[in-house]
């Protein structure tokens, strides 16, 4: 056994002496109440290591145990539903064993033992297998079936498979001409990827419900992005609207809170969403990680950790993923202080000079890929990370090194928040490198001309920014009626298409196709107006018809039959606007 004592504490960061044979990234047990720690550098025979509680009351010379083993999280039947900690520990149970302040030092199981899950078997004694098959499955809610797959490096012949029926995660479910057995459950550590067969290309959008993302800024499967956003710019109400409306089968939440009332919400709210599809609550299909304010900085930076590796498993059963983290700064701000407690030497602005390398390789466990397994099994983690720029600063090393790695930036806008433009995502500063991949897919399965409609209506808004400008010069009126149209249309892209409200019951969520033709209808009034406009119709006559309030009305409109309506709307709107006189 590696054990040693306590020589320095800082913070949450104390060094051990006597450690020799202890590895990095090693969980260690730190004092009498057995402090849980993660070895984050080794020097001779000290060992620094970060401490995931408060380290109040420790003293030099306590003694500090080497698990001789990684941080790892247990998976199994029974992750969805689940609030844990930093950690992995169960907050609902240590809050019972605890009370309201979690004692330092608790261990709780990860997984219920006693619950029974209806397992059937799915593989027989006597074939081979490899890592990722499946020898049997459970039910996990209503709707996700739990694969028990044979762990990644591990492969043979079954001797024996239990019979389909009722068990607990430790019972013993198959076993190995080798003599080794398999229970519903395995061990991963947090800081490696777990393993796939192959990438592949992220060709299949990721839906969203959110007509701005889907069309001007959407992401693939397996992709990843970024939300940044000052306090009040609708980050969370966003992150939730993704969890309840993307097209994923499985939600992995990361809160990292600064403030303990910012987690209270998510710990509150989230368990009382529904799930738009089936009615069920968004938590059978969620598993939610909490950094509660009153552990320290160091848990934070393992959460995301624990958060990629429980998005990674379901990955691997062939589900697609969304993992979202509100807010990765906070991430980063723990990076910070334990560089600093390290003495290390600071980047900009304090920052570790390996963010940069850190969230890259964070952000690289997304990705759609064939899972291992002998089936043709393919899934996908997508990543969407929240940052929170202090005084909505975009230049900030968080935000600048996070665009620098992820696919997509989804900017939030405090000045259309003031206006409530919502969604107050940013038509100007948004940006995705996803669009060339998923085209494809839009045309094929929404519209074939959809790229142009979208490249029309985001030329519009921006000449629009640039109209604005002449127009606080001289004002409106020195504008020509070919450019006052412009601005019409602009407004109402900006009010009939992209402002989307996350609490009406029709419009938080917008298929893609109705979507198209919500642009496609404003834009048919577009052509016709302008039409109209060189005939010598004028401006007022075009406006003075009932169209607009037309337009305006179909994003509340139940889908199929908004769509129907459109479609019929888009050729009358044209013979109403060719039949205006000239006066
Ligand atoms: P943040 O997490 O960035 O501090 P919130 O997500 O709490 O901000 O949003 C602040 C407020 O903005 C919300 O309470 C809500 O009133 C409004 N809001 C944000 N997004 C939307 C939206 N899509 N639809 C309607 N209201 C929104």
């Amino acid at each position: 056994m590696i054990a040693g004592s306590i020589s320095k504490i800082t913070g949450p960061v104390v060094v051990a002496a006597g450690m020799t044979g202890a590895k990095m990234y090693d969980v260690v047990r730190v004092g009498a109440q057995g402090l849980m720690g993660e070895v984050i550098r080794l020097e001779a025979d000290r060992a620094t290591i970060q401490v995931y509680e408060d380290t109040s009351g420790l003293m030099v010379g306590d003694h500090v145990e080497s698990t001789d083993a990684p941080l790892t999280v247990e998976l199994g039947p029974g992750l969805l539903t689940s609030i844990y900690d930093g950690v992995q520990r169960p907050l609902p149970v240590i809050a019972e064993q605890s009370g309201d302040f979690i004692e330092r030092g608790t261990v709780a199981s990860a997984l219920d033992r006693d619950k029974l899950w209806p397992f059937v078997a799915v593989a027989t004694a006597g074939t081979d297998v490899i890592g990722g098959d499946a020898i049997g499955t459970v039910k996990e809610g209503q709707t996700i079936v739990h694969k028990i797959m044979v762990a990644p490096r591990k492969k043979g012949r079954l001797s024996w498979v239990a019979p389909s029926g009722e068990y607990n995660i430790d019972t013993v479910v198959a076993k190995f001409e080798d003599g080794t057995e398999m229970t519903m459950t395995q061990r991963w550590p947090v800081r490696e990827g777990r393993p796939y067969t192959k990438k592949l290309d992220p060709t299949t959008p990721f839906t969203t419900g959110m007509r701005i993302l889907d069309t001007f800024f959407p992401i693939a499967l397996g992709g990843n992005a970024i939300i940044p956003g000052g306090f009040g710019t609708g980050k969370t109400v966003t992150q939730q609207s993704l969890a309840k409306w993307a097209d994923v089968d499985i939600i992995v939440y990361i809160g990292c809170g600064e403030r303990g009332n910012e987690m209270t919400e998510v710990l509150t709210e989230f368990p009382q969403l529904d799930d738009p599809r089936t009615g069920a609550p968004l938590m059978d299909r969620t598993v939610l990680v909490a950094n509660t304010s009153n552990m320290p900085v160091a848990a934070r930076e393992a959460s995301i950790y624990v958060g990629a590796t429980l998005a990674e498993y379901y990955r691997d059963m062939g589900y697609d993923v969304a993992m979202m983290a509100d807010s990765t700064s906070r991430w980063g701000e723990a990076l910070r202080e334990v560089s600093g407690r390290l003495e290390e030497m600071p980047g900009e602005e304090g920052y570790p000079a390996y963010l940069a390398t850190r969230l890259a390789s964070f952000y690289e466990r997304s990705g759609r890929v064939e899972t291992l397994g002998a089936d043709d099994r393919i899934g996908s983690v997508t990543m969407v990370g929240a940052v929170s720029p202090a005084g909505g600063d975009m230049s900030e090393p968080m935000t600048q090194n996070s665009l620098r790695v992820t696919g997509a930036f989804w900017a939030l806008d405090t000045s259309l928040a003031h206006r409530r433009h919502f969604p107050a995502i940013s038509w100007t500063k948004s940006y995705t490198l996803f669009l060339g991949q998923v085209r494809g897919w839009y045309e094929t399965n929404v519209a074939s001309d959809w790229v142009s409609y979208r490249d029309r209506a985001m030329f519009i808004l921006q000449k629009e920014t640039e109209l604005q400008e002449i127009v606080q010069l001289v004002g409106p009126d020195a504008l020509p009626e070919s450019e006052k149209i412009i601005l019409e249309v602009a407004r109402m892209l900006r009010e009939d298409f992209l402002q989307q409200f996350a609490f009406d019951d029709v419009d938080a969520y917008c298929p893609p196709l109705k979507a198209y033709w919500i642009l496609k209808v404003i834009l048919a009034f577009s052509d016709a107006a302008v039409a109209a406009l060189n005939r010598g119709v004028s401006l007022r006559q075009v406006l003075e018809l009932p169209i607009r309030d037309s337009i305006a009305g179909f994003k509340t409109t139940p889908h199929e039959e908004a769509i129907k309506s459109m479609q019929a709307f888009t050729s009358t709107l044209a013979e109403d606007i060719a039949g205006i006189e000239v006066l």
